[in-house]
C-alpha cells in the first residue's frame, strides 16, 4: 500500500497562484511517480477574489483537489490547522499558494520523513525581496521568543514543514485560538529534520500577511505563549522594593538609631520619597502575582470554534 501525503495550502485571494501552485504540485508527484497518493487541501481563508470559483472548477476535473471554504478570514495559522485537521495523510506537508515555497523540494521532505524524521522543517536561508524592517522585525521576534518563552522555536524555520500522522494527532489535541501554528509544532517536541531552502519572490499579488496582521500576531504570540510583560511589571516591583527598602533601613539606623554620625541631614521630604517608592513597588508585585491568575484564567476560558466553515468539496 502506497502512503497517503496531504497538500496543505492556505489561500486568501490568491486566485492567479492557485493553479500554478497545483500543477507545480501535480509535476512533483509525476516525478515520483505510483510511490505515493496524494491529497490537496485548499483552505480559502476568507477570499474576496473568485479563489472559489477556481478551486471549485480544480476540484470538479481532479477529486484529489479538496478544499475548504472559510466564512470569513480567519488568518493563516487557524487556516493551516484546519488543513491539518482534515488532513488523512499518514503525513502532511503546508506549503504558501504564493509559490515562495519551493514545490521541487517536496521530495526531499518526504525522504528526511522516510528516514525517521517526524517533524521536517523548511529552514529560510535568504528570502528575496523582503525588506530590511520586515527582516529584522523578524530577527528581534525570534530572538525575544527564545528569550521569554518556555519553547524554543528555530529561528527562519518556515511553516514549509512535513509533519508525520503522529505529529497530526497531537497537534489536533491543541484547542487555542490565538496560535501560532509553526510555535505549537515547536512545542509538541519530536525528531526533527531540516532543509534549507531560498524563498522565491511571491509570484501573483501582494503579500497579505501584511506588516500590521504580523506585529499583532506577534503581540498575541507573546501574549498567549508568555506571561512575562505581566510577570514583568512583578519582577520591577521586587527590584523597587528591595533597593528602597535597603535605602530606607539605611535612612532609619543612620538618622534614628545612630543619630546621623554622618551628617546626612535627610529631609522629610526624602524619607516620604522613598516610602513611597517602597509601597509603589509592592504594589508592582502584587500586579505580578494576578499575572499568575490571569495566565491561568486565560488558559481555562473561551471555548469558541477555532473556525467555521462555509463550504468544502471532496473532503469530509
Ligand atoms: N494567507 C492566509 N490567510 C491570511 C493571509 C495569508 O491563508 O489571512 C496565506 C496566503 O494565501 C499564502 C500564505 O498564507 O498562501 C502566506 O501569506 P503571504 O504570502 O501573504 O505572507 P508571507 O509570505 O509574507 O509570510
Ligand atoms: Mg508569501
Amino acid at each position: 500500500m502506497s502512503k497517503l501525503i496531504s497538500i496543505i495550502i492556505p489561500a486568501h485571494n490568491e486566485s492567479a497562484n492557485i493553479p500554478l501552485i497545483y500543477k507545480k504540485i501535480k509535476e512533483v508527484f509525476l516525478l515520483i511517480k505510483g510511490s505515493y497518493k496524494y491529497e490537496i487541501i485548499f483552505i480559502d481563508d476568507g477570499s474576496t477574489d473568485n479563489s472559489i470559483e477556481v478551486l471549485e472548477q480544480l476540484a470538479n476535473h481532479d477529486k484529489k483537489v479538496k478544499y475548504l471554504e472559510f466564512s470569513r478570514n480567519f488568518g493563516k495559522e487557524i487556516a493551516t490547522s484546519a488543513g491539518i485537521h482534515y488532513s488523512r495523510g499518514d503525513a502532511a506537508i503546508m506549503i504558501d499558494a504564493d509559490l515562495q515555497h519551493p514545490a521541487e523540494l517536496i521530495p526531499e521532505f518526504i525522504k528526511k520523513w522516510k528516514r525517521g524524521a517526524d517533524i521536517v522543517i523548511g529552514v529560510r536561508v535568504k528570502n528575496k525581496g523582503e525588506g530590511l524592517l520586515k527582516k529584522v522585525c523578524s530577527w528581534g521576534f525570534y530572538k525575544m521568543m527564545n528569550l521569554i518563552s518556555d519553547t524554543k522555536i528555530i529561528p527562519q524555520g518556515t511553516d514549509f514543514r512535513l509533519i508525520d500522522k503522529k505529529v497530526i494527532n497531537e497537534f489536533n489535541r491543541f484547542t487555542e485560538r490565538t496560535r501560532i501554528t509553526r510555535g505549537l509544532l515547536d512545542w509538541l517536541g519530536f525528531k526533527k529534520d531540516f532543509i534549507h531552502f531560498a524563498a522565491d519572490e511571491r509570484k501573483n499579488g501582494r503579500a497579505t500577511y501584511t506588516g500590521i496582521k504580523q506585529a499583532k500576531l506577534a503581540l498575541s504570540a507573546v501574549i498567549s505563549q508568555s506571561l512575562f510583560p505581566l510577570r514583568f511589571s512583578g519582577y520591577l516591583g521586587l527590584f523597587i522594593s528591595f533597593f528602597s527598602g535597603i535605602l530606607g533601613l539605611f535612612i532609619f539606623i543612620e538618622k534614628y538609631i545612630l543619630d546621623d554620625p554622618l551628617n546626612m541631614h535627610f529631609s522629610g521630604l526624602a524619607i516620604l520619597a522613598v516610602i513611597i517608592l517602597f509601597l509603589v513597588g509592592i504594589i508592582l508585585i502584587c500586579l505580578g502575582l494576578i499575572a499568575l491568575y490571569i495566565g491561568n484564567i486565560q488558559k481555562e476560558v473561551s471555548n469558541r470554534p477555532m473556525y467555521i466553515i462555509r463550504g468544502k468539496k471532496n473532503i469530509d
